[in-house]
C-alpha cells in the first residue's frame, strides 16, 4: 500500500450551513472524479476552514456523501494575513495502489486563484456565452454590506474579459448598484452617429455633449437602464459601428472629462461597483477595491462569438478578434487615461474562471480589504 495525499480547496459566498455543504460536496466529487478513486481507497480527509465559516462542519458533508467509516476531522485555519475569505481546504489521504499513481490537486471557486498553474482548460458545459449563464436568481440576496458602509469597486480591464457581467453580479450580491461605464460611451457615440458628427472633432463633440442628456437610474434589482435625451438607448448602444464610435470618441479628452465628472457624481451618491477602463486609475482612484479583469484574446473573442451567437447574429471570430485587437490598443495607447492597471489593483485572468468563480474571487477580496481597513 502506498499513501499519497491530495490537496484540494474551494470558496463559499457566504456562512450558511447549505453553502458550506454544497461546497464541500463539490469539492470532494471533484476531488473523487479528477482522480479516479473511489469511496474504498480514501484512508482519512482533514478538513481546515477559514475562521470566517462557522455555520457548519464540512465533515458533514462527506458523510452524506455515505463517507461515515472514513476518518474525517475539521480544523481552523491559522488565520494569516492575506489568505483568502470564506476558503474550505482538504487534505485527502488515498491509497494509490488502487490508482494509477497519478495526483491531481483541486482547486474551485475562488480558490484558483491559489493554483493558477493547476487550472485546467474547461470542457464543453462551459462553452455557453459568458452572459448566459447570469441568473436572475443567482443573487438575490442583498445584504452583504452593512448598512451606513460605504463600499466602491472599481473593476477596469480589456474589452471581453467579462467586467459588466462581473460587476453586475457583485454588485447583486452586495445588494448595491453597478454602473457600466463603457454604455456612457456608447449613448455619446450614439447620438454623434445619430448626428453626424466627427468622432475626432474635439469641439463638435463638447458642444453635442454640453447639449445632451445622458443618464442612469437604477431599477429595484439594481440594474443598469441608460437614457439618451430622457429615451432608453437599449440595445442601440451595443452594434458593431456604435463599439467602434464609443472606442474613437474616448480617447477624446473634453469627451472623457464630461464623463467622468458624471461618474464621479454618481459615486459620490453612496455605494457602487463600476467598470470600464478608468475607473481604478481616473474616476475612483480611493476606491475600496480595484480589480484589473483579464481574459486572454482568444477566450474573450469566444465570449463575444457566443454571446453574439445567441443571439442569432452571425458573426466571424476572426473578425472579433481583429476588432477586439484594434479596440484594446486604442484604449491602451490613447493619451488621455489610457487603460491600465492602477496600481494597488488585483489582477484576476478570468480566461479558466466561470463568472460566478470571478464574482467569489472579488468577494472574497473584498473581505480582506474591510478586515484590514479595520486595523488600521
Ligand atoms: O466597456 P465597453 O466595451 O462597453 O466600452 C466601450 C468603449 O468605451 C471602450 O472600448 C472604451 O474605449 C470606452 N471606455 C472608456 N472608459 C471607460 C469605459 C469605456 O474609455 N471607463
Amino acid at each position: 500500500m502506498q499513501v499519497r495525499a491530495i490537496r484540494g480547496a474551494t470558496t463559499v459566498a457566504r456562512n450558511t450551513e447549505d453553502e458550506i455543504l454544497e461546497g464541500t460536496r463539490e469539492l470532494i466529487r471533484e476531488v473523487v472524479a479528477e482522480n479516479g478513486i473511489c469511496k474504498d481507497d480514501i484512508i482519512s480527509i482533514l478538513f481546515s476552514v477559514t475562521s470566517d465559516l462557522d455555520a457548519a462542519f464540512p465533515a458533514k458533508a462527506a458523510r452524506a456523501e455515505g463517507m461515515d467509516d472514513i476518518a474525517l476531522m475539521c480544523t481552523n485555519e491559522v488565520p494569516v494575513a492575506g489568505s483568502l475569505r470564506k476558503c474550505i481546504r482538504l487534505m485527502m489521504h488515498i491509497n494509490t495502489g488502487k490508482t494509477n499513481g497519478e495526483i491531481k490537486h483541486i482547486y474551485l471557486n475562488g480558490a484558483k486563484i491559489l493554483r493558477p498553474d493547476l487550472v485546467q482548460q474547461r470542457g464543453i458545459q462551459d462553452a455557453v456565452p459568458y452572459d448566459e449563464k447570469c441568473s436572475t436568481t443567482d443573487f438575490d440576496k442583498p445584504g452583504d454590506a452593512p448598512a451606513g458602509e460605504k463600499i466602491r469597486i472599481a473593476i477596469d480591464g480589456p474589452a471581453g474579459a467579462g467586467k459588466s457581467t462581473t460587476a453586475r453580479k457583485v454588485a447583486r450580491q452586495l445588494g448595491i448598484p453597478y454602473l457600466d461605464t463603457g454604455a456612457m460611451y456608447r449613448a455619446a457615440a450614439l447620438k454623434a452617429t445619430n448626428e453626424k458628427i466627427s468622432y475626432y472633432d474635439p469641439e463638435a463633440l463638447e458642444r453635442m455633449l454640453s447639449a445632451t442628456d445622458i443618464s442612469v437610474s437604477f431599477d429595484e434589482k439594481g440594474e443598469q437602464r441608460l437614457f439618451l435625451d430622457g429615451k432608453d438607448a437599449g440595445d442601440s448602444i451595443r452594434t458593431p459601428q456604435i463599439t467602434k464610435a464609443a472606442s474613437d470618441i474616448a480617447s477624446i479628452p473634453a469627451v472623457r472629462r464630461i464623463m467622468v465628472e458624471m461618474q464621479r457624481k454618481i459615486a459620490s451618491r453612496g455605494s457602487i461597483v463600476m467598470d470600464g477602463r478608468d475607473i481604478g486609475t481616473h474616476v475612483m482612484p480611493d476606491a475600496d477595491l480595484k480589480i484589473f479583469l483579464t481574459a486572454s484574446e482568444e477566450e474573450r473573442a469566444n465570449r463575444r462569438y457566443l454571446e453574439l451567437a445567441a443571439k442569432k447574429q452571425m458573426a466571424d471570430k476572426e473578425v472579433i478578434k481583429k476588432d477586439i485587437g484594434i479596440r484594446d490598443r486604442q484604449d491602451t495607447e490613447r493619451a488621455a487615461a489610457p487603460l491600465r492597471k492602477a496600481e494597488d489593483a488585483i489582477v484576476i485572468d478570468s480566461t479558466n474562471m466561470t463568472p460566478e468563480e470571478v464574482v467569489q474571487a472579488i468577494i472574497s477580496n473584498l473581505d480582506l480589504h474591510k478586515d484590514r481597513r479595520k486595523c488600521l
